[in-house]
This record gives structure tokens, C-alpha cells and sequence, in this order.
């Protein structure tokens, strides 16, 4: 990771900053233990520097009283939802800093389920939204990544993230109707209607928009402390189907037309190999432990119970020896609906796939927010990365890609390096293909709090292992590079992929001018975007 220059400060300045920002909001939310900043100092990939304090505010107003604390002493700020992504986002990158933890803003402050928008503050985590939201018989309409029974809404928009709804709505940015955002100087902005007295949150194109400009930020413009997002009303009836393809294009067809036709609300699959590395590890999709897990979650167990007396009757044999498998989950506001669906969906993946047990399907539809894992099959370390490609790339990537693995097969080996290769959907247009790498190495003290103790003790933790991992990071920069060649796009962005790279010179010296407006001293997570 690349360091900003290191601002200077006495050890009595900060000492009296530690002892303002405990006066504001609290001794117990200003934590500075070596063992809880390291922590916090980590994502999923990487480490960062170890910052002055851990600094967790309740509310807007303290949040405000925190950043202006920071400010007045030049103090850099990183700030950290649930912690999941992996692309050095929220990861200080010099020492004089602190880490601003949204976990306590996490209130649900007005659900209109008439008026179809939901105000929720930052730290509130998707899973607890969408639960409180069911009661209401409504959901946002992108619905959360599949890490948010621990990441963040503030977290997510603040990225671009995508998956559940993503296929038929896009990404969090789509769902996102209006931000409330703690600038660098310590003032409040509101975006979207509710930024004058009498108007209600509802609606997001009212003028420029300003709360695109601060969506998919990484946190470089701002702190958002609340996020207003479109509702739906639940579906009626839901199902899944799952495919097996022999071939990359022709999955690649079945695909594509399923998207354009929004007949699917969530597609996901990935290369088979992949299917069965993971079905052979405790995180089995079809162990006792998930299905207790999905009778839980369920609002009908009894119907929940079927399905998972059907899962446990077809056991593995989605695992056939295609080399691909994909999901296709459909949702209709009646049975009329759903079926129309499913008909359409069997009718584009029918003509080269071959139909299997929906087991993965069924199992995410009923545990939309699993336990993340952030450890790979047999206990490795993983990094996702991803890009949304339009169709008339994605094959050209592909080879792409199997070419560089080729080139790479024998260092690989030497390493005990996997790779494979998931893939999802953004809209009708955005075909997301991810690789994910996995490698044997000791695991970081994130991935020990994260994973249940039960799962880490059925794997096994490898020895350190730097050789691997800068064998991890070179392949990881070939695989941008090859991105980049393919015109992919990115959310997630961080400090890793190359937003700045021949950015048309007019745009990138506009954001660089409401960066420099916005946070002059540029002290809101330094370096992040490439800014
Ligand atoms: C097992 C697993 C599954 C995952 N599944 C998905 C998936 O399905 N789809 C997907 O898109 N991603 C997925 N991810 C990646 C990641 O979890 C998501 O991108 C998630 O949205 C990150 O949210 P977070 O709260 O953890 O953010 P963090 O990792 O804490 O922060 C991410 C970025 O947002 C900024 N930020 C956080 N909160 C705020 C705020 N309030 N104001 C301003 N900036 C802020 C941070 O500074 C940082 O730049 C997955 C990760 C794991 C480990």
C-alpha cells in the first residue's frame, strides 16, 4: 500500500485530541488498545497503519463534533463500516489518523412503506434492515451484498454494491434516493428532496444530482451518516433454478437474455470446480448447520422445512461434471407470475444448459446473509476481483484470462495457488466476472472474529507465507491490467482499481476540484479512488 505523507503532530497535541474526542462522545467510543486498532487497521486482503484511536459517534451530531476534532489538528480520517471489502479502502495509510466506526449509527429512522423510502443511518447492517423491513411487507430494492449480515448500507453505497436484486434494479447506488453526509469542516449536507424543510425524503432527481456525486465515493468526499433508499413491496412467490453449462458463450447467451428480459431478480454462478472445492469443506451449502440456519431465517418454516427435506433428497447432484453452474432466482407478485417467469427462464437457459438440482438456489434465497466467509475451501486465504464488462466483452475476457492463467499455471503450482472464477449480473447490461485467489497462509485476526469458531476448527491455518502473497499480488495487477484492456468497470473501487488511469482529463480535474472544495487538507480517507 502506498503511504501520504505523514502529518506531524506532538505527543501532547495528541494526547489533547484523544482527550477532546472522549469529552464529545464518550471514554468508552475513543479506543485506543494496540489489539482493537490492528484489528480495525484490517480488510479482508491487507493491512493498514495503525491509527491514534478507534472513534465510534452515535449520531449525526456527534459524528460532526468528531470530523471537526480531526480537522482542526490536520488528523486524517478513515472511515469503516462492517470491514469486508478488500481493496485497502478503509485502510490508514499514515499513522497520524483515526478510524471513525459507524457501528453506532445504526437506527432505522423512518420506514414509509406507504410512500415506498426507507431512512437508515450508515452503520445499520443489511440484515437488520431487511428484517425490520419484512414486518412492513417491504424491502429496498437492491437489497444487500451477500457479506450484510455484517457490511453496511453506508458501506455498500459508498461502494457500489451489488447483488441481491441487482439483476432486475442494479446496484446499492440505484436504490439510493438521498444521503445525509458529514462533510470536512463538520457541516451536515442533505441530497435528494428532503434537502429543503417541508419536503419528505422520497425522491432523488430534484436538480443536479449531488447524491450520485457522493455515491461510490470509497469515503473520500464525506462521512454519510444517513442513506434514504427506494422500497418495493415483497414478492408473493419466489423460486430458483439452477443450470449447468459445458461451454463459457453459451452461458454467457442464457445470460444475457434472462437479463434483458428482467425475468431474474439475483443471477449468480460460478465454474463448477470451484462448487465442489467448496462442497468438500465444512461450509458445505447442505450441512445440518445451514439448514437449521434457513428454518431460522424463515418467516414459514414449515414451507422452508420442504424445501430443505428436498435439498437434503438431491444431496450433491447439482454437482455434475459440466464445467460451469448458474442460478437463476425469480420472484412474481403471484403464482401467475412466477411461472411466466420460470417459463422464460427455462425457455433462454433450456436451449444449451442443462437443468440440475436448484440446491445452491433455493439455500441463498432462503439465507440471503449467510455467516461470511473470508476464508476459502481448506482454510486458504481469498481475494475477489471483479469487474463489470458489457456482453460484447465478456468473452474476449475470458480467453483473456485463460491465457494469463496458462502463463501463470506453473508458478501457480509452485505456490499451491487456486483460482476460479464466479460470475453475476448488474442491470441488464453489466455481466460481473470475478476471480477469486486462493492461497495457504496464516490467518489475520479479522478472519478469526469473523468466522464461527466451529468452521475455523474443521480448516487448517498455514504457516506465514510472504512468498505467496507477492506471488498473489503480482498475478492480482496482470489481472487489472487485463480488466482495464477489456473496458471493465469496477464498484468497490478503494485503492485498487485504477479509476484515475486516462480518465478523461475535464471529469477527473472536476472531481479533483470538489475533492480539493469538499476536504481541502485532504484528510477524508487520504489517497482512496487515487485521489
Ligand atoms: C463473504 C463476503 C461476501 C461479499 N459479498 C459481496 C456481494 O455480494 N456484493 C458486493 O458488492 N460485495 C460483496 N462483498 C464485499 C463487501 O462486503 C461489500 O462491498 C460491502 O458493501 C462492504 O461494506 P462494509 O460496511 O463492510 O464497508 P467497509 O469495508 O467498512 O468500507 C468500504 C468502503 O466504504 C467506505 N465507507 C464505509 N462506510 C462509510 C460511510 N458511512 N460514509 C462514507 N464512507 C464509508 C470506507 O471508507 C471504505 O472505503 C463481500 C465480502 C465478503 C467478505
Amino acid at each position: 500500500m502506498s503511504s501520504q505523507p505523514v502529518a506531524q503532530a506532538t505527543e501532547s497535541e495528541v494526547t489533547a485530541l484523544l482527550q477532546d474526542m472522549k469529552d464529545l462522545i464518550g471514554d468508552e467510543h475513543v479506543v485506543t488498545d494496540e489489539a482493537s486498532l490492528t484489528l480495525a487497521a484490517q480488510d479482508v486482503y491487507r493491512s493498514g497503519h495503525t491509527p491514534l484511536a478507534l472513534v465510534s459517534p452515535s449520531n449525526t451530531k456527534e459524528t460532526s463534533a468528531i470530523v471537526s476534532a480531526a480537522s482542526r489538528t490536520k488528523t486524517a480520517i478513515f472511515t469503516r463500516g462492517g470491514g469486508m471489502s478488500y481493496t485497502d479502502a478503509h485502510l490508514p495509510t499514515q499513522s497520524h489518523a483515526i478510524i471513525l466506526d459507524t457501528s453506532r449509527l445504526n437506527r432505522i429512522r423512518k420506514i414509509n412503506a406507504h410512500d415506498l423510502y426507507v431512512t437508515v443511518e450508515a452503520g445499520c447492517t443489511w440484515l437488520q434492515l431487511e428484517q425490520e423491513l419484512r414486518k412492513h411487507s417491504v424491502r429496498s430494492i437492491f437489497w444487500g451484498p451477500m457479506s450484510g449480515k455484517v457490511s453496511s448500507v453506508g458501506g455498500a453505497v459508498s461502494q457500489g454494491a451489488v447483488t441481491l436484486g441487482s439483476s432486475r434494479n442494479g446496484s446499492s447506488i440505484s436504490a439510493t434516493i438521498g444521503l445525509e453526509v458529514v462533510l470536512a469542516d463538520g457541516s451536515v449536507m442533505v441530497t435528494g428532496s428532503a434537502g429543503q424543510p417541508e419536503h419528505s425524503a422520497f425522491y432523488r432527481e430534484y436538480g443536479p444530482d449531488l447524491t450520485g456525486v457522493f455515491c461510490g465515493d470509497s469515503g473520500a468526499l464525506g462521512i454519510k451518516t444517513a442513506i434514504t433508499l427506494r422500497l418495493e413491496p415483497l414478492p408473493v412467490k419466489s423460486t430458483g433454478l439452477s443450470y449447468s453449462f459445458d461451454d463459457f458463450p453459451s452461458l454467457l447467451e442464457a445470460v444475457r437474455l434472462i437479463s434483458r428480459h428482467k425475468v431474474s431478480t439475483e443471477i449468480f454462478g460460478a465454474e463448477t470446480r470451484l462448487v465442489k472445492m467448496v462442497a468438500g469443506t465444512p461450509d458445505l451449502m447442505n450441512d445440518a448447520r445451514q439448514m437449521l440456519q434457513m428454518i431460522k431465517h424463515s418467516d414459514k418454516p414449515l414451507a422452508t422445512l420442504g424445501k430443505v427435506l428436498n435439498i437434503a433428497k438431491n444431496g450433491r447432484s447439482f454437482l455434475d461434471n459440466s464445467k460451469y453452474l448458474i442460478n437463476f432466482l425469480t420472484e412474481g407478485a403471484s403464482k401467475r407470475e412466477l411461472n411466466a417467469n420460470v417459463a422464460r427462464i427455462r425457455e433462454f437457459a433450456g436451449n444449451k444448459g442443462v437443468e440440475t438440482a436448484n440446491t445452491v438456489a433455493v439455500m441463498t434465497q432462503e439465507t440471503p446473509f449467510p455467516d461470511p466467509m473470508v476464508l476459502g475451501p481448506a482454510g486458504k486465504r481469498l481475494l475477489p476481483l471483479h469487474t463489470i464488462v458489457p456482453y460484447s466483452q465478456a468473452n474476449q475476457l475470458q480467453q483473456g484470462f485463460d491465457a494469463l492463467l496458462a502463463e501463470h499455471d506453473e508458478l501457480c503450482k509452485q505456490h499451491d495457488i487456486d483460482i476460479c472464477v464466479v460470475y453475476a449480473t448488474c442491470g441488464t447490461a453489466g455481466f460481473l466476472w470475478e476471480c477469486v485467489i486462493y492461497w495457504p497462509d496464516e490467518w489475520p485476526e479479522l478472519h478469526k472474529k469473523t468466522m464461527s469458531a466451529e468452521i475455523l476448527n474443521l480448516m487448517n491455518e498455514a504457516d506465514a507465507n510472504p512468498e505467496a502473497q507477492q506471488v498473489v499480488d503480482q498475478i492480482k495487477e496482470s489481472i487489472i491490467d487485463l480488466m482495464y484492456q477489456h473496458g471493465g468497470t469496477h464498484y468497490q473501487i478503494g485503492r485498487t482499481y485504477p479509476y484515475t488511469r486516462e480518465r478523461n482529463e475535464a471529469s477527473l480535474s472536476l472531481l479533483k476540484s470538489i475533492k480539493s472544495r469538499l476536504d481541502p487538507d485532504n484528510l477524508m480517507n487520504p489517497g482512496v479512488l487515487g485521489l
